[in-house]
């Protein structure tokens, strides 16, 4: 699995990083990023995509069903 953020839709709520912080970083500024072994993904966006942990794919897919902007996306 994979996951990807519109940083410019996301507004900053924490929902994704309460439910997933290993996969889901916020910025100084609030803002979520997807991380890979917790480095986040460089330049981000919604067509930049982060490899999940197997672990992590059931939080990271309740994650972008609460995400209120839907900002995250998930590609399997
Ligand atoms: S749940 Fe969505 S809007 Fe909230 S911080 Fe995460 S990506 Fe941003």
């Amino acid at each position: 699995m994979k996951v990807s953020i519109d940083q410019a839709a996301c507004q900053g709520d924490c929902i994704c990083s309460i439910i997933c912080p290993d996969v889901f970083l916020l910025d100084e500024t609030g803002i979520a990023w997807p991380a890979e072994d917790g480095v986040p993904l460089s330049p981000g966006g919604p067509t930049s995509f982060a490899t999940v942990p197997p672990q992590f794919e059931d939080d990271v897919q309740d994650a972008a069903s609460q995400c209120p902007t839907g900002a995250i996306r998930v590609r399997l």
